[in-house]
């Protein structure tokens, strides 16, 4: 296993990757059943008294920070990017069923609440997919997207979530089936909250760029 950990160096200590086998440094493993994104397994691992010998250590110049945030960068929006096709999706099933359900003697669609549900779900995609695509063009311009990065993945992922809710709504009783596969969007993208950076830690790294202001690691 490839392990980011902190190891001492001088009086402080540094970030460093690790290689650890579990043959000669045993640790504990075991699965984390989850409610979303199942088919991507997530792992707990126990560390308790693993001891790996220093050749394991790989060499590199010190760049295991930098290398980290370089990953989240592209990895945020890209995440979003995930929210962004799951919302896509369901959208085009509320407006095909918005089409077909009639009550009323009319198609849902023709409802002006329902139209604005739709609207407010392309709404999200529209503007999810852009907040995402705008961090993206700006890593492959070099510049420093620390803020653009952590925004579009925190907007995608809330915006399209709630995009959704909205159209599993407008297919009433059967948003919920399973058929439709609408409820495995709503967990699926509740699951993309988490990694590479929670709401909470976004908000703040977005903070850190508007204000100059460490929020999360306060001197
Ligand atoms: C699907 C999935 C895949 C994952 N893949 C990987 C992977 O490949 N590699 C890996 O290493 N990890 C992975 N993780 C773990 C993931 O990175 C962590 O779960 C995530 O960073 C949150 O850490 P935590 O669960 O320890 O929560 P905690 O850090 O305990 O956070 C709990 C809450 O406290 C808040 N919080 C924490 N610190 C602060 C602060 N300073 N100020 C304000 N609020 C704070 C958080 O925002 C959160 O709301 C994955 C998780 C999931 C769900």
């Amino acid at each position: 296993m490839n392990v980011t950990c902190r190891i001492p160096e001088g009086a402080g200590y540094r970030m460093a990757r690790v290689l650890v086998d579990r043959d000669e440094s045993p640790f504990e493993a075991k699965e984390v059943d989850m409610m979303g994104l199942r088919q991507a397994p997530l792992g707990e691992v126990l560390f308790e008294d693993c001891r790996v010998p220093q050749a394991n250590v790989c060499p590199d110049s010190g760049d295991t920070a930098k290398l980290l945030t370089i990953t989240w960068l592209a990895n945020r929006p890209t995440v979003g990017l995930m929210a962004v096709h799951l919302a896509q999706r369901a959208f085009d099933l509320a407006r095909e069923y918005a089409g077909v359900r009639k009550q009323f003697g009319k198609a849902i669609g023709a409802f002006q609440l329902i139209q604005h549900d739709l609207a407010e779900i392309e709404t999200a995609v529209v503007t999810s997919r852009l907040a995402c695509y705008n961090a993206l063009a700006a890593l492959d311009r070099g510049e420093r997207a620390n803020g653009l990065s952590a925004m579009a993945k925190r907007y995608a992922v809330d915006a399209c979530d709630r995009a959704i809710q909205l159209a599993m709504r407008i297919h009433g009783g059967m948003g919920l089936s399973r058929e439709l596969g609408l409820e495995q969007m709503a967990r699926d993208v509740r699951t993309l909250a988490i990694p590479d950076g929670t709401p909470g830690i976004l908000t703040l790294i977005q903070g850190r760029e508007i204000t100059g202001f460490d929020g999360f690691r306060p001197a």
